[in-house]
């Protein structure tokens, strides 16, 4: 790793009459730069001292963002201050997934998932709490908590959220997708992943409660062609042969034929799934990526061929499947990789067997970087020019993003012409461009 006290010390010493929050920005830049061209940021340095700071933080910016500086008329940078501790990195060590305490809320006592945990973990500390909340409330909550979280589960009764409309993001076109929270937290280390900033529970959350969703339901008033998925704030299937959630869903939903269900996943872990009754409005979906990028990024997540295969299984059930392209992270060289692999999934799945593909570039929350950068500070994904987007989200420059998106277009209408494909959480201009691709918002 970068040695940032030195970058700290040397800007202190070259530039004292420059204030805090100039000084802080120098350092991120410096930071940046170097991690990115691999270079000592000494040989950065050595021109600036005596120069002013509009000039330095110019030439600085003109570094990391020489493409954004040319192509973006206005452009927002995000530099925040540099603060990477040691103790907050992730050691990716071989995956193994065995809580060490099981707490579980005081009304689930009689459920049937704390009895399947019971008996799937036997050696596992259970322990009563009131509720999460006052959990959570009595205990504090760090980044070496969520480096942990493997190590603790939580069995909760959800009662008010089983069923939202996806947030999407401002002034994006939303695709109408509705999330069913059967549980918050996923075991898996994607590096990009959102849940890292969007939680405060040092464990993995499990609602036990389906059977009173599946009551809500009934009486829910309901636009029809509705799509419903269980993998927005975890993996729908990376404990599926215990929580045993799929079939009792699959069996609910088969009576809805006018509602899609949508189970998505990084995992291979489809066979308890399988023992239930094919359904044509159930979708099993994979996110996919390049294997450079699954190896890189998405630590413990089953690899590409292990995600297409357990694709064509569910296909030879009888179910429908989706793959969502998301995030598409972009380096030099993506579209090889990109299109290998759409060609790679149309040899083994055909078109007609897929009921939708979504594509959308990486973005986050700012507040992510710096949690990005504590917990991966080796990531090759930050070193890319990602700045303030349209919605405050982190994203590449727009005409990098529309030029993604193009490529993948003409990859996949050459193999699937009539496939409906969607833009996730992007902004109407981009759609509207691409309109000749027949991407659409509309429901199957
Ligand atoms: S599989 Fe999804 S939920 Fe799990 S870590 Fe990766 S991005 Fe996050």
């Amino acid at each position: 790793m970068l040695d940032i006290f030195s970058i700290q010390r040397t800007v202190e010493k070259n530039f004292p009459y420059f204030g805090i929050n100039k000084k802080n920005e120098i350092i991120r830049l410096l930071y940046e730069i170097s991690k990115k061209e691999k270079i000592n940021f000494l040989k950065i340095t050595r021109d600036l001292k005596g120069r002013d700071f509009s000039f330095i933080k110019k030439i600085l910016l003109e570094r990391r963002y020489p493409y954004t500086l040319l192509k973006e008329k206005e452009p927002r940078f995000y530099l925040p201050i540099l603060d990477i501790q040691p103790e907050n990195k992730l050691r990716i060590k071989k995956f193994k997934l065995y809580p060490k305490k099981i707490y579980f809320e005081k009304e689930t006592e009689d459920l049937s998932l704390l009895k399947r945990f019971k008996r799937f973990f036997p050696r596992a500390e259970f322990i009563q709490i009131e509720t999460l909340k006052d959990y959570l409330k009595a205990h504090g909550y760090t980044l070496k908590d969520y480096n942990l979280r493997k190590e603790s589960f939580f069995i909760v009764k959800e009662k008010y959220d089983f069923l939202k409309n996806c947030p999407c993001t401002k002034d994006a076109l939303n695709c109408g997708y509705s999330i069913l929270n059967l549980g918050f937290g996923c075991p898996y280390e994607c590096i990009y992943c959102y849940l890292q900033e969007y939680t405060d529970s040092a464990g993995i959350i499990f609602s036990g409660n389906l059977e009173d969703f599946f009551r809500y339901f009934k009486k829910f008033k309901r636009s029809s062609k509705l799509r419903i998925g269980s993998g927005e704030f975890t993996d729908s299937l990376f404990l599926d042969d215990i929580t045993q959630y799929s079939v009792e869903l699959i069996n609910f939903f088969r009576d809805y034929p006018d509602i899609y269900f949508e189970f998505k996943t990084k995992s291979k872990n489809i066979d308890f799934l399988l023992n239930a009754k094919s359904s044509k409005n159930i979708v099993i979906s994979w996110s996919l990526n390049p294997q450079k990028i699954i190896k890189e990024c998405e630590f413990y997540t089953a690899d590409l061929k292990e995600r297409i295969v357990s694709a064509v299984k569910c296909i030879e059930a009888g179910f429908k499947v989706g793959f969502h392209f998301d995030p598409i992270i972009y380096y030099e060289g993506w579209q090889y990789d990109y299109k290998e692999l759409l060609n790679y999934l149309f040899d083994k799945i055909k078109e007609d067997s897929i009921l939708w593909i979504s594509l959308g570039t990486l973005r986050f929350n700012p507040r992510l970087k710096k949690i990005i950068e504590n917990r991966f500070p080796e990531n090759k994904i930050l070193d890319e020019e990602l700045i303030l987007g349209f919605d405050g989200k982190l994203r590449y420059p727009k005409e990098i993003r529309f030029n993604i998106y193009k490529k993948m277009l003409e990859f996949i209408r050459k193999r699937a012409k009539h496939l409906w494909v969607y833009l996730c959480m992007e902004e109407r201009v981009i759609w509207q461009a691409l309109k000749e691709f027949g991407i659409s918002m509309k429901n199957v």
